[in-house]
């Protein structure tokens, strides 16, 4: 039998130095300085301590490969490590294996030139710089990036960057952005049309608007003007007319990724639905008697559990250089509505209390609402999947591919 729900001991050890690490420390420290009054140096100096501390542990870059200082996971020990830093809000960035500095990482690792790794890849690595991935524009669909609208036009040895964008998150502060821009808006076929670029946050005509103020109130999401921005050629990030290529390389594991972080959310969750039944009592029991409750619990389990095979194979399959567009397009959709439900349904379980900012799970539910349109909406994934189901079908004769590709 090859079939092994398992991981080895090591990584499963890390798991648990993680989980300690991120219960003891973390999050103690996190709660002294969390919280929409708080002092922001005072966030900030705990961040960089704790980083410091994380570092010193061997805790650091989950995600990227030991020669660029990385924990060398690979993508399945990643799910489980991921899971539990983000238990605690600050946790990813401990780590330094946040949104969306970790999915740059990942495109510089994969498309960078070696003068790039050692310019932005490297300070990125050693915590020395962030960064921001500035894709989608106010005035299109984010969802269909062959819109884009933000023109870069060759003159001499340089280009010219023209546009305008919103959501690039983290661009407060951040040393360079990944700027997708239209390089050729006649190729014919629209995904050669974009090309990505990097630009220096600091370069002139780059324009921090605002920070755009969200239903979760300012969390660094920008927007930005990008007037006669001028880069020279050593700024494209891999091909000219790649852009839309480089885009699904890094969204691939970087779904996959945020989904590996819900899961740690929605655990948290079912956690505190489970506490607060078991401990609140109403109508002569205990809300976890309640049939209604114990569904909310079933429910929960259940969505978890697939939830966690969903992100393990999918994972497995990036890990095996397997095709794996289908399983991620799944598991993004499985995993964010999941996270939605189980959030709402531990609110509900809460009452005023889960209402309250009290608890983290008013935090957690606004957070949830975007996970199932950023990234990809649902229903973009629902029909990627619908199609690629199709074709397997037509093209083999079965569903299987479609649907995970599995031995039964
Ligand atoms: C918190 C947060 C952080 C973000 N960070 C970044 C970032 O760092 N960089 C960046 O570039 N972008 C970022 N984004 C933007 C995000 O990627 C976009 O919101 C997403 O791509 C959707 O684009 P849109 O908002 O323009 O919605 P639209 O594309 O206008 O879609 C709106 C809705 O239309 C429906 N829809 C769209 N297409 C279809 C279809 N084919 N079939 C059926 N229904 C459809 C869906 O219901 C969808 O939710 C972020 C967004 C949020 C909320």
């Amino acid at each position: 039998m090859a079939i092994d729900f398992s991981f080895s001991p090591e990584v499963e050890d890390i798991r648990l130095q993680i989980r300690s690490f991120m219960q003891d420390e973390v999050a103690p420290r996190a709660a002294e300085v969390e919280g929409d009054d708080g002092d922001r140096e005072a966030y900030i100096r705990v961040i960089v301590e704790l980083r410091k501390e994380a570092y010193q542990k061997g805790f650091w870059l989950p995600h990227m490969p030991e020669e660029w200082g990385g924990m060398g996971l690979g993508p399945t020990a990643l799910a489980a490590v991921s899971a539990e830093a983000a238990k605690v809000r600050i946790g990813p960035y401990v780590l330094n294996c946040q949104a969306p500095d970790e999915g740059n990482m990942h495109t510089l690792l994969h498309f960078g030139t070696e003068a790039q790794k050692e310019n932005y890849l490297r300070p990125l690595c050693e915590g020395r710089m962030r960064s921001c991935f500035s894709m989608t524009e106010p005035e299109v669909a984010g969802s269909d990036p062959t819109l884009i609208q933000t023109r870069a036009e060759q003159d001499g040895d340089e280009w010219v960057i023209n546009g305008h964008k919103w959501f690039t998150s983290g661009a407060r502060g951040a040393h360079f952005a990944i700027v997708i821009a239209c390089t050729n808006p006649e190729a014919e076929i629209p995904q050669a049309r974009n090309t990505a670029f990097i630009v220096h946050t600091d370069s002139e005509g780059f324009e921090l608007v605002r920070d755009v103020e969200t239903m979760a109130g300012g969390h660094n999401h920008c927007e930005i003007r990008y007037t006669d921005v001028r880069v020279g050629k050593d700024a494209i990030l891999g091909e000219l007319g790649g852009g839309h290529k480089l885009g699904q390389v890094r969204l691939g594991p970087a779904r996959l990724a945020h989904c590996m972080r819900w899961i740690g959310q929605i655990e948290m969750a079912l956690e505190m639905l489970l506490a607060r039944a078991q401990s609140r009592f109403a109508h002569g029991s205990y809300l976890s008697d309640k049939q209604g409750i114990q569904w909310m619990m079933a429910d929960s389990a259940r969505e978890l559990y697939a939830a966690k095979l969903m992100v393990l194979h999918s994972a497995y399959k990036i890990e095996q250089g397997l095709d794996f567009k289908q399983e991620v397009s799944m598991a993004k959709h499985h995993v964010a509505n999941t996270l939605w439900r189980v959030v709402d349904r531990a609110m509900q379980v809460h009452g005023a209390l889960g209402y309250s900012t009290d608890t983290p799970l008013a935090g957690m539910l606004q957070q949830a609402r975007w996970s199932r349109f950023a990234d990809g909406a649902d229903e973009v994934h629902q029909f990627r999947t619908a199609e690629l189901l199709m074709k397997a079908y037509n093209d083999t004769g079965s569903i299987n591919a479609g649907v995970g590709g599995l031995p039964i």
